[in-house]
């Protein structure tokens, strides 16, 4: 037996499987590499799904994590920790100006969010949120009930109540939507598992502006998008708007499991003593990792560097759309990009990961990148390399210059 099929026989006994079985068991990571159980090396062109924008195992962020670690690993919020307030200070600079809540994961950002508006509504009966079709905002039951993919829903009936879809991108379907029951308007600045698809500023902007006319909250879930991915420090500033509040999660530990909201001033102070909370909530090793993610960010540029890595990535994807059929467009920001297949993407991942590169498939025929924001052009370039020998091999032809060489 080898030590993949090992670890492969645990897995199968004793957890539970809410994961298609994998075919392989990583066991190191550093910078945009991964090593499996095998001695086999990958680029992690997935960064584990938009978390590692960093790289694995930063050292700034690693040494941050043994110093915390080592100095105090937990306390409960009847006590204050200066690194809390910190990370608070450092995210409301960066978006809102206003204040931060913490928690554990995307799922649970986004019931705060759902809470807040509520909260914020419930005087005046405003309880429904309109979110968008295709979108994703977590596994927990109201996050579930927001995600606009029935697929997801499927079995878990019934849904909590208050939750309606419009579909993305369709700024008049949102505003038929609205009553004066509507609380927020939930939306991704990019929607990454409904298949890596960027709103229309034109959308942001109406929605930023129905939601400023008849006194509604509009909510963004940067889960996924936030934090430099897609060449800006948060999605929605794409747009040149600012919501009333936002999720985070993903990235925002550099690895450790940490979620936050983050408010403008006008709802800072809607949560009040009581009306909500989180055990593990800004725990001091994880907030010790953001802030040393966020700092290596400033460091080395990365935001900016987002945007020129991507678009070297995606014009390289690019010229994979007029030279082989079934490769039919790309699509994305910064580096969170879709290549558009018109046929199932999972057998194509599967062989990019057996040739060594990391990515996802998504909305059945989407491969999906999300490359660190440290990736190196040498690293970009070998990707695509190995994309272009994966999709001629798919396709079953040889390579265009292949055949010219
Ligand atoms: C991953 C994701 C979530 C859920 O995050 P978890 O940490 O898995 O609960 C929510 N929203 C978006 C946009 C995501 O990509």
């Amino acid at each position: 037996m080898t030590k993949t099929e090992q670890i492969a026989s645990l897995y199968s006994q004793f957890v539970i499987p809410t994961y298609a079985s994998p075919s392989r068991a990583l066991v190191k990571g550093k910078g945009t590499r991964v090593w499996d159980a095998e001695g086999h090396v990958y680029l992690d062109f997935i960064a584990g799904i938009a978390v590692s924008n960093v790289g694995h195992c930063h050292p700034k962020v690693v040494a941050a994590i043994r110093d915390q670690a080592g100095t105090l690993m937990h306390v409960s919020n009847l006590f204050y920790t200066e690194l809390q307030g910190r990370l608070a200070e450092k995210l409301s600079a960066l978006s809102l100006k206003g204040k931060c809540f913490f928690c554990n994961s995307g799922a649970e950002a986004n019931e705060a969010l759902i809470k807040l508006a509520r909260l914020h509504g419930h005087a005046r009966k405003r309880t429904e949120i309109i979110s968008m079709t295709g979108s994703f905002h977590g596994r927990t039951l109201a996050a579930l009930a927001a995600t606009g993919q029935s697929k997801h829903q499927a079995g878990f009936e019934p849904m909590p109540k208050g939750f309606v879809h419009a579909p993305y991108n369709d700024l008049e379907a949102v505003r038929a939507l609205v009553t004066d029951k509507t609380a927020a308007i939930l939306v991704e600045a990019v929607q990454g598992e409904g298949g890596v698809i960027p709103a229309d500023p034109a959308f942001l902007q109406g929605i930023r502006a129905l939601c400023t006319e008849r006194d509604i909250l509009m909510l963004c879930d940067e889960v996924q998008c936030g934090l430099g991915r897609t060449g800006h420090w948060f999605g929605y500033q794409a747009a040149g708007i600012e919501p009333d509040a936002f999720s985070l999660a993903k990235a925002l530990g550099s690895g450790l499991p940490i979620g936050a909201i983050v408010t403008s001033p006008r709802v800072a102070d809607v949560f009040q003593p009581g009306k909500h909370g989180s055990t593990f909530g800004g725990n001091p090793v994880c907030v010790a990792a953001s802030l040393a993610m966020l700092a290596v960010i400033e460091e080395e540029n990365l935001v900016a560097r987002a945007s020129v890595a991507g678009a070297r990535f995606q014009a390289g994807l690019q010229a994979l759309v007029g030279n082989y059929e079934h490769v039919k467009a790309v699509r994305g920001a910064g580096l969170m990009l879709g290549l558009v297949l018109d046929q199932p993407a999972k057998p194509l991942v599967e062989t990019l990961c057996g040739m060594g590169l990391i990515s996802l498939a998504t909305a059945e025929s989407v491969v999906r990148f999300l490359p660190p924001l440290t990736v190196k052009d040498t690293e970009i370039d070998e990707a695509l390399e190995i994309i272009e020998d994966a999709v001629a091999e798919w396709h079953g032809v040889a390579r265009p210059q292949d055949e010219e060489g």
